[in-house]
């Protein structure tokens, strides 16, 4: 095939997705372009230099255990990105509630067994762990099939729990906070199928899977920029502040170009790595896409809040570990607080302390004066770590995320789409995507990145499909859990009518 004859491919978005779609394909001899919206590339994930020369990003992000995709992508960019493996703590405003160690230093359990016993709870009685021990029923038979995800889809995290006999200090002060942090809303208003897919892959599916790392300055700065490079060393081209309006069509039915406004960039296949909030607009935007059903029903899915903070302090204030989650703040919203002394090595060395405080499910934040936020934060960190309310904030930024990451509420799964578009050579990718990979955000965005890298692959037959690392298979136990459940299920199915709800 000639330089001119090569597949031209489109990509909007340069997230996760978009980024590791535009990677894989550029390396197999596609003529990709990747469009973005914004001023830089990352999404969610972008940092960037304030006025005053200060790095900010849009919250601080872990890498996790299983994210096996992105840390084998570190490895083929030559990228040392990370701190080592760190612990964590959870306070209320109680104080201190729980201390996790790392879990692969610790002898490896049968899970979920580790996961109730080596965390140090300072107040949560055992008893009310035991109550979690009847929900692994529903770990099992949520085995993210389609069926799973439809019969668990249209009930709420809380109602679950609840149905399960989870007592009501455990789902406050464990389950509800790892929603908020997790799935960024309260448990009334998350999927039941997103919480069991999103704690199996976080927590239970193995012990080591809560461990976490995290990046030694901004994932702009030490990832994004060197994978850019790489990107256009190997063909690809970038256009930031170019907003995807619409897809021309032709009269078979087949995208031939995307459309910023009055640009067109042709097209022989168009992949989407743009989120919910992003694909609204462009459906409001798209007589093209007002014309299908399984685009206009984007309409139907939600979007979360945030609020990112960072604060500089004129003194050094001793935070006991470098990443903490807090419940119990605001009825309906969580926060972590990170200390970046600890984590960034720009930092290091400051004379004062460095901490980001994110707020999830923050909308009731958004509308207060960056004033009154930055002084709820230092309050809030003051009760966690006292000596906080005695240090002076020198400098702060504070980044309004309005509508920024998905919300899997009840009932959204059916107005998802998987990576397959009834347009056959436009594709789907991102964090919200139904795919039966497993994984969850950062991972789960470049793993349908790639997915969608590998439908356009097989389309044009040119190339090597990406290798996409699968989730470690589950434990021996639970895999004869699941084969006993399936088959009481199908034995069930076909003895009684299709009379209940599912
Ligand atoms: C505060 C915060 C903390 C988080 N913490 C973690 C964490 O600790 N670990 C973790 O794994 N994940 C975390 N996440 C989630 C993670 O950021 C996302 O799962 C992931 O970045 C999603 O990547 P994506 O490529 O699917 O989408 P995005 O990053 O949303 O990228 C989509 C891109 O599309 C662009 N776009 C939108 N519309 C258009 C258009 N019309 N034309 C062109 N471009 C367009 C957007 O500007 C954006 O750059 C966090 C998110 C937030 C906000």
């Amino acid at each position: 095939m000639t330089h001119a004859q090569r597949p031209r491919v489109v990509v909007v978005g340069a997230g996760w997705a978009g980024l590791g779609a535009t990677y894989h394909l550029a390396r197999q001899g596609y003529d990709v372009t990747l469009l973005e919206a914004g001023p830089y590339p990352g999404g969610l994930v972008a940092g960037w230099k304030t006025t005053g020369g200060r790095s900010v990003e849009a919250g601080i992000h872990g890498f996790w255990y299983p994210y096996r995709n992105i840390f084998a992508l570190m490895d083929e960019l030559g990228l040392q990105p990370f701190t080592p493996w760190t612990r964590s703590s959870q306070y209320s405003p109680a104080g201190l509630e729980v201390e996790s160690p790392i879990f692969q230093d610790q002898p490896r359990l049968p899970t979920p067994l580790g996961t109730f016993l080596y965390p140090n709870f300072r107040r949560l009685p055992l008893i009310d762990r035991l109550s979690a021990l009847p929900l692994l029923y529903a770990v099992v038979d949520f085995d993210n099939s389609d069926e799973a995800w439809r019969r668990y889809d249209s009930v709420t995290a809380r109602e679950l729990f609840k149905q399960f006999g989870v007592s009501a200090r455990l789902y406050r002060e464990s389950f509800e906070p790892m929603l908020l942090v997790g799935l960024f809303a309260p448990g009334e208003q998350c999927s039941a199928a997103a919480a069991l897919g999103m704690l199996y892959y976080f927590i239970l599916a193995h012990q080591p899977n809560f461990d976490v790392v995290w990046c030694r300055g901004t994932v702009g700065e030490r990832i994004f920029r060197p994978w850019l490079e790489q990107i256009e060393q190997a063909g690809g081209k970038v256009f930031t502040q170019r907003r995807m309006t619409d897809v021309q069509v032709d009269e078979s039915g087949t995208a031939t170009a995307v459309l910023c406004g009055e640009e067109a960039f042709a097209a022989d296949a168009v992949i989407l790595a743009v989120g919910v909030t992003g694909m609204q607009k462009i459906v409001s935007s798209s007589p093209e896409l007002h014309r299908r059903p399984e685009f206009c029903n984007l309409m139907n899915l939600g979007a979360v809040d945030v609020v990112a903070t960072r604060l500089w302090f004129d003194r050094k204030v001793s935070v006991p570990l470098p990443s903490n989650a807090c419940f119990g703040f605001d009825a309906t919203t969580g926060w972590t607080f990170f200390d970046l002394n600890a984590l960034h090595d720009e930092y290091r060395d400051e004379p004062g302390t460095v901490i980001e405080a994110d707020f999830y499910h923050a909308n009731q934040l958004l509308p207060m004066e960056d004033e009154q936020i930055i002084a709820k934060v230092q309050r809030d960190l003051a009760v966690c770590v006292p000596e906080f309310a005695h240090a002076q904030v020198i400098d702060s930024s504070v980044i309004r995320l309005p509508r920024a990451v998905t919300h899997f509420a009840p009932g959204s799964y059916r107005s998802m789409l998987p990576v397959h578009t009834s347009i056959p050579n436009v594709f789907m990718s991102g964090d919200w995507i139904i795919s039966r990979h497993g994984s969850w955000s950062q991972e789960k965005a470049y793993v349908t990145g790639l997915e969608a890298a590998n439908q356009v692959i097989r389309r044009f037959g040119m190339g090597q499909p990406a290798t996409i690392l699968p989730v470690d298979a589950d434990e021996p136990h639970i895999q004869v859990a699941r084969i006993l459940n399936h088959n009481l299920r199908q034995f069930i199915q076909s003895r009684l009518p299709d009379f209940w709800l599912p």
